[in-house]
């Protein structure tokens, strides 16, 4: 369970933001995943319901925000975006590529009371 592991990261880092902020309740939580992160939605989104239970987010809504993938060719340098790890390059072709975004999970925003 990947994503319970995720969820459950996520909910620390929301609760202790609240926390130095001196809230008590978590309203809302927002979140930006790549399209390459591997995540998905629909289990994080359960996940998330099954950690937030008696914790500081119980109410909290979770937001996610797909971020686009793009690459940059290892070939000959253009960026260009990308919607799986084996898109070639549309300049030559090549599929030697490296991933510049499009795998990160971050915490974008947290609305806490
Ligand atoms: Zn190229």
């Amino acid at each position: 369970m990947h994503e319970l592991t995720i969820a459950s990261h996520i909910l620390e880092l929301a609760e202790a933001e609240a926390r130095k902020a001196g809230c008590r309740t978590i309203t809302g939580i927002e979140l930006e995943i790549g399209k390459l992160a591997g995540v998905e939605h629909e289990a994080l989104h359960f996940g998330f319901t099954a950690v937030c239970r008696d914790s500081l987010a119980e109410k909290a809504s979770l937001n996610i925000i797909t971020t686009p993938a793009t690459a940059k060719c290892s070939g000959c340098g253009v960026t260009f975006p990308v919607q799986s790890y084996f898109d070639p390059c549309p300049k030559c072709a090549s599929s030697l590529n490296t991933i510049i975004q499009g795998e990160e999970l971050r915490l974008v925003t947290v609305n806490a009371e």
